[in-house]
This record gives structure tokens, sequence and C-alpha cells, in this order.
């Protein structure tokens, strides 16, 4: 495939699953989409509960929900979008992560419910849809968003930058007070199939203690073994099968990364190096990226990237002291989702 022209699918594709955190039931279907037309989810259900005519573009239009960073509605537990009209997606950050990472720039995403289905709790089945579904080039360039000085945020101990670089890469620190979780950073460069190849089938998850209090927020409702790497009470791994990689938890944090990000409107060439973060810093990064239009340009042409590591910080901001003191709130934002299973 051409990397400069934009791309969208061959053929419409379809899947089915629950709903993460609303426990419903949803159809997904991927459709080709025109050139420059971006990721655009479109929710059926609420076509047809406004007895609305599948010509009445008014209507229609109602449904579409344009995945951007100016459209994401709220990000506790997973990343929600919401166009003017109150409609909502949730829990796209794993099908936009695959979208990102096979290259397709246009796609419509029809859904009969308001959640992108959890699946395995990856990326790995979307990307498998994608592959199946087939690539189509389109007559349009492709539109990277080059970041052109450094922009940073911090709040507390979460801090999150964006870096000038010719790829798209990302460092990360997790603080998670568990002994399950012995890797806590990493670095991935996403160039030339580095988030199929490394990323895409880390799965979320989440901590046995957490189970009462998320589904008493109402999250998590859809959650099983089949779809949450959960950790026990005694810090070991409930799933049959346990870890598919050592550091299975870092890589799904880049995966969110990855789709969070692709929300930018586009492919992003800079690295981003997080600490403690999660979808909240990542949309108020994007927030702040685009809030000053030196801090970014549209481009056209990408060099090749290098692959080593960038220095973003001097000094490490996690330190064994603040790690006893943060660990209940780190555990708190970060953790995806629980079980109720805790047999
Ligand atoms: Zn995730």
């Amino acid at each position: 495939m051409d990397p400069k022209q934009q791309h969208t699918l061959k053929n419409a594709i379809n899947c089915s699953g629950v709903g993460l955190h609303s426990g419903i039931k949803v159809a997904m279907c991927l459709r080709p989409a025109p050139a420059n037309s971006g990721i655009v989810f479109h929710r059926t259900d609420i076509r047809q509960s406004a007895l609305a005519a599948p010509e009445d573009t008014v209507a229609n239009a109602a449904a579409d929900v344009r995945a951007d960073w100016d459209t994401v509605s709220d990000t506790v537990m997973s990343t929600t979008v919401q166009n003017a009209a109150g409609v909502k997606v949730s829990t796209i950050e794993h099908l936009m992560a695959a979208l990102a990472g096979c290259g397709i720039d246009n796609v419509r995403v029809e859904l009969d419910g308001p959640e992108v289905p959890i699946m395995d709790g990856s990326s790995a089945p979307f990307v498998f849809l994608i592959e199946c579904a087939g690539l189509a080039p389109q007559q349009a360039r492709r539109r990277w968003i080059r970041v052109l000085r450094r922009v940073e945020i911090e709040d507390g101990k979460r801090r999150a930058a964006l870096v000038p670089s010719d790829g798209f890469s990302v460092s990360l620190e997790i603080d998670f007070d568990s002994p399950a979780i012995a890797e806590k950073s990493g670095f991935y460069d996403l160039h030339n199939g580095g988030f199929k190849r490394d990323i895409c089938r880390a799965r979320t998850f989440g901590f046995e203690h957490d189970v009462n209090r998320l589904m008493d927020l109402g999250l998590g409702q859809g959650g099983s073994l089949d779809n949450v790497v959960v950790v026990g009470r005694d810090n070991e791994i409930l799933n049959e099968g346990g870890l598919r990689y050592g550091d299975e938890f870092v890589r799904h944090k880049v995966l969110d990364c990855v789709g969070d990000f692709y929300l930018a409107g586009g492919p992003m060439l800079a690295h981003f190096a997080g600490q403690c973060t999660g979808h909240s810093s990542n949309n108020q990064l994007l927030r702040k990226l685009f809030s000053d239009p030196l801090n970014w340009e549209y481009s056209y042409e990408r060099a090749l990237p290098t692959s080593s590591p960038i220095e973003v910080w001097s000094q490490p901001l996690i330190t064994s002291d603040s790690t006893a003191d943060n660990t209940a709130d780190s555990a708190s934002e970060d953790a995806e989702t629980v079980i109720a299973a805790t047999a």
C-alpha cells in the first residue's frame, strides 16, 4: 500500500458482540467511505427510533457521530464521542486503534447500540475484520498531523507530552501497586507494522477488588474473563492461559493511546510520552495541541522515522516515595473494567 494515499475498506464487513460497560449486545458494520470523510459512527437504532425514512438526510445526520478530538464528551474508563444532538458512541478506542494501525483513513461504522463491541478486549478482532474486508486506495493524498513543538500537560503525578517526530511512537510509564504488573514502562514504535506485531493483541484489564465499585457506577456490565484480563485479590491472573505478553498491561495502555490519538483527525507525526496517563489526559493533550496553530501543521510528506526512544523528561516523575501516596488514585482512573465472576 502507498502510505501517501488515503485508504478505505474494499468491502463492508459485520460483527456483533457485547458492550463492555453497557452490557448491551451490539451489531456493527464497517463500510467503505468517501475520501476525506474520516471515521464516522452512525447509530442505526437512533434513525429507527426517530421513525425517519432512510432518505431523510437530516434525521440521518443526527445519528452520525464524527470521531474527532473535539467530539469527545466522556473519558471515564473509556473514550466516548457525541454529536450536537447528544447522540453518543462509547468505548471507541480499541476500534480506533485498529483503524489507525491498519492505515484506514475513511470508514463508516454503523452500530445498532451505544457502544462498540468489546470483542476479546483487544484490537486483534478488529484488525482481523479489516484485513478480511481488504483495503482500497483512494484518489486523495493522506494528510498527517505534524507536531511542530513540544506540548505538555501536568496534573499531580500525571504527565503527558507530544514532541516532534517523523513517525508515531509511544513511551509510557504506568503506576499500579500490584506485583502482578511487573513491567511498568515501555517504548513502542508504531511504524512499519509495529501495531499489529507488538500491540494489537493486548487486552484491557482490571482488578477484582474494584468489581463492586465499578458495578455501582454502572460500568463493566458486559465484562467477563472472555474480554478482560483480571488481576485477582492475591495478585494472580484469573484468566485461563494467563497473559498474552509479559508486559500486556503496558502494551494495552499503548493500544489505548494509538486509538485516542487517532482522534487528531489523521495519523500523527509525533512522539507521545505519558506517565500515569489515561483517556482523559490523552484528550486534554490533543485539546492543548490544537488550541494554538503554531503547535502543529498538516503534512503530506513524511521522512522515514527513527526507532530509538526519545528522551522527553530529564527527571523521572515517579519515585518510590510518590508511588505509595498515589496508588489508589491511579488504579481508580486507569483500571478499565472489572468482572463480577469471582469463583
Ligand atoms: Zn483499552
